[in-house]
């Protein structure tokens, strides 16, 4: 081997190695205002950082049950079957998700049922059915779009509600990525319209 050749192999070992390097300091920097964002809009700590079975990132305030993180993938799996249906192929990975899970800010809603929901600042929705006084009940709530990220509820039952919320919140990032037109006209439900939106 010449000396020019072992000095350019040295070079893109090291071009390589910093490659790689900034790469995981970029992705660091979009978890740091990934986080930061969860946190600013839950107020809570995400101390817990685990994976579903199939793959989707979970960041939580306590240490998820398997049954949470089941219904996790059992909701993303409904909304990839839905998404496939309707010819999209984007983000359709589980791996393409994050999914923070916050401390239920109530568990029972206005007509008595379990329901495990964040309380969010009202903004666009203000003075609509859904003000309850400056903030409003969701059941989940899409955080990023690149990465796909979203916060739901922890639920200690009716898991079939966390595969729903899961499915219905990812519908919002997988029109975002695939549909662009029909993502516009139904991310604002203040306007009208629920979930699901994809049949
Ligand atoms: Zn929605």
């Amino acid at each position: 081997m010449s000396k020019i050749n072992l000095t350019s192999q040295i070079f893109s070992l090291f071009f390589l190695f910093f490659a790689a390097f900034s790469t995981v300091q970029a992705q660091n920097r979009i978890d740091k205002v990934l986080i930061n964002e969860a946190e600013r809009v839950t107020r809570d700590s995400f101390i817990y950082s685990v994976q579903t079975p199939k793959g989707a990132r979970v960041l939580a305030v306590n240490k998820p049950s398997s049954k949470m993180l089941n219904s996790i993938d059992a909701g993303l799996s409904d909304l990839f079957t839905v998404a496939l249906r309707n010819n999209y192929s984007k983000r359709l990975n589980y791996s393409d998700y994050t999914i923070f899970i916050a401390k239920a800010d109530r568990t029972i809603n206005r007509d008595n049922q379990y329901s495990p929901d964040i309380a969010i600042g009202a903004a666009q929705y203000a003075g609509s059915v859904y003000d309850q006084g400056g903030f409003v009940y969701a059941a989940g709530m899409v955080l990023a779009y690149n990465p796909c990220a979203f916060v739901i509820a922890e639920h200690s039952k009716d898991f079939q509600r966390v595969s729903e919320v899961v499915r219905f919140e990812g519908e919002h990032l997988v029109l975002y990525h695939n549909h662009r037109k029909l993502y516009n006209k139904t991310a604002d439900h203040s306007q009208g319209g629920g979930h699901p939106i994809l049949q």
